[in-house]
């Protein structure tokens, strides 16, 4: 199902987390207790019973540009047994409109987040050392049969999913989705989608294709995947082939927070529209990365002009801290189309994000989550104040 080549040995994995522990025990003891063995695999969830998880490659003894390729130079999945979350790839590109590429998003994501460091000061957590997160590798999946690939992706995300009680998957085109969201609906019942698009993605077929990266909510939404009262569009922006599309669409029960509601009223009102929507349903976060402008996401198959900021992304984000979030994923990042790594970086940043947002309902939480109930949380002020109170703890300070 998933293969993913790293040439780690275990031994040289070893050595850093000792480093790392050796190095750091000042700086983690307000957030992991040490007494626990770092890589204990004694139960089937060790990201669960494992007080201490297994963390990033340390880049005071292998620098970042080096490191692991992993995501987040993370442990891989099958290093550690199983986690709480885990970050699976899906190079699948193959039902796409426009232009192709994407099947090299994954490993554009995983090279555009060697810069991610162990705390987030926008939601005050460490997305790493909350909970156990990994590296499941890429599902290998057939580029030429769509039915066989959807087949396999869904394969892959159960077979993830028995070892991780959370995925978040990189595209891949948005195609990918759907299969996703069969395996999260089989754990976690009908969810409500919060869905980061310039585009509908409801179509029914395309070209008389019924599974396309056009039509994944429209099968999502047939097949009872989604708790469709609860669920939003986020950035729908551009062009349409008629004007029936958008009634087709709120006929099928979304909402839509369009890139121009969040210009005129605010990243805060899109917040509070959205979280109003969810309400306390389980929620399923999917990032079309078109849904950023194409200054800030040239990389991407099918891009419209008047398009979110990154920043945008990120505040509406981090206001959705203390929803239910289930599961996620980032799609239709083309590597091809980047320019210094733009879209990459961006997408990076938004699964780092997501990977917040569930530390901050990690079971066993090492400090109290200061949960947000809107945007407004990440205030200049407290940010400058947490970063200021940790920069002389900060085990990143012997790296450059
Ligand atoms: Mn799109
Ligand atoms: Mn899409």
């Amino acid at each position: 199902m998933s293969e993913f080549d790293d040439p780690r040995d275990d031994s040289a994995h070893d050595d850093r987390a000792r480093n790392d522990t050796a190095r750091n025990d000042g700086a983690r003891n307000d957030t992991a207790p040490e007494d626990a063995t770092a890589g204990s695999t004694d139960a089937a969830r060790p990201g669960h019973n494992q007080t201490r998880p297994v963390p990033q490659a340390d880049p005071a003894v292998l620098p970042r540009f080096a490191g692991p390729q992993t995501f987040a130079r993370l442990p891989r999945l099958d290093e550690v047994g199983s986690a709480a979350v885990a970050v699976l790839g899906v190079p699948f590109d193959s039902a796409v409109t426009y232009r192709p590429g994407a099947r090299f998003g994954p490993q554009a994501i995983r090279a555009g987040s060697k810069l991610l460091r162990p705390y987030h000061p926008a939601l005050d957590v460490h997305p790493f050392r909350a909970h156990q997160v990994a590296d499941a590798g890429d599902a290998g999946v057939n580029p030429y049969l769509i039915g066989e690939a959807i087949t396999e992706i869904e394969l892959a995300a159960r077979a993830t999913m028995a070892h991780a009680d959370r995925l978040i998957t990189l595209g891949g085109d948005h195609t990918i989705a759907l299969p996703v969201l069969r395996a999260v609906h089989e754990r976690y019942g009908p969810v409500a989608l919060v869905h980061f698009d310039a585009h509908l993605d409801t179509w029914d077929t395309v070209w008389n294709a019924p599974f396309t990266h056009a039509t994944p909510f429209r099968r999502a939404a047939e097949e009872g995947l989604l708790a469709l009262d609860r669920s939003a569009h986020v950035g729908i922006r551009g062009p349409l082939p008629a004007k029936a599309d958008l009634a087709a669409d709120l006929g099928l029960g979304f909402a839509v927070v369009s890139t121009l509601d969040v210009a005129r009223h605010g990243v805060d009102h899109a917040v509070d529209r959205i979280r109003a929507r969810v309400g306390d349903s389980p929620v399923y976060v999917s990032i079309d990365v078109d849904a950023l402008d194409p200054a800030h996401a040239p990389g991407t198959g099918t891009p419209e002009a008047g398009g979110l900021t990154t920043r945008e992304a990120q505040m509406i984000l981090h206001g959705l801290a203390g929803l239910r979030l289930v599961g996620a994923d980032i799609v239709e990042v083309a590597p091809a189309y980047d320019h210094a790594e733009i879209t990459a970086l961006a997408a990076a940043n938004l699964a780092y994000d997501l990977l917040a947002l569930f530390a901050l309902d990690a079971p066993q939480p090492t400090s109290p989550p200061s949960v947000a109930t809107t945007a407004s949380l990440a205030t200049t002020s407290s940010l400058a104040n947490t970063a200021s109170a940790t920069a002389s703890a900060s085990p990143e300070r012997t790296e450059a």
